[in-house]
């Protein structure tokens, strides 16, 4: 699914200077391993981590292969009114069409500090089969639909720190970007039945 078909809130630029941050290059780092590796292509996904003020997460429209210092934002509010939500963000681009999927996430669970969001084909295909949990219904990316959608299968499955957006993606949980980040290489190994198990082979 496209993350840049419509945008349903609405974006206050607060400031437009690049968010500062030392998580900042770990988060550009897992993007491009998650490229590396084949679990995102393209425009596909998106990458975030909770900070003092809001979320730093990854541009629309980006690719993590290539993500950059001026292609995050912070997200520093998100305030739902009489019509569209209005994000209020600081950086250069439009923050992540899922942002408010990542805001509804951070709001709900404290004890997240890192979403991670791809679209591995190896375990949407396998998802079943490894009894990961989905969302019961498809919403377009940017709707505050799937945002719910989203706590809901997170409250139904105590516990749980990955699970499917039904025909969508995947995303991964974590009280840091590092835990996140292998538990979302972790699942790719396991739904694509390889059997590496430690770290030592690059690929
Ligand atoms: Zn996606």
């Amino acid at each position: 699914m496209p993350e840049n078909a419509g945008v349903s809130f609405s974006i206050v630029f607060l400031d437009k200077n690049s968010p500062v941050d030392p998580h900042i290059d770990e988060m550009i780092r897992w993007g491009k391993r998650f490229s590396e590796l084949g679990i995102v292509h393209g425009e596909e996904g998106n990458l975030s981590f909770r900070t003092k003020l809001g979320f730093i997460i990854s541009g629309d429209g980006i690719t993590l292969e290539s993500m950059t210092k001026d292609s995050v934002v912070e997200v520093r509010g998100v305030v739902f009114g009489l019509n569209r939500p209005s994000v209020y963000t600081k950086g250069q681009l439009n923050p992540s069409m899922l942002t408010l999927l990542h805001s509804a996430i951070y709001e709900t669970f404290p004890e997240v500090n890192a979403i991670l969001h791809t679209h591995d084909n190896s375990v949407l295909a396998a998802a079943d089969k490894l009894g990961i949990p989905v969302t019961s219904e498809e919403y377009p990316a940017d709707s505050k639909e799937l945002a719910q959608e989203a706590v809901q299968v997170l409250e139904l499955n105590k516990g749980i720190r990955y699970f499917v957006l039904r025909n969508h993606g995947i995303i991964a949980l974590g009280t840091n970007i590092a835990e996140a980040g292998l538990l979302m290489e972790e699942m790719h190994t396991k739904a694509a039945g390889g059997t590496k198990t430690k770290s030592g082979k690059k690929k």
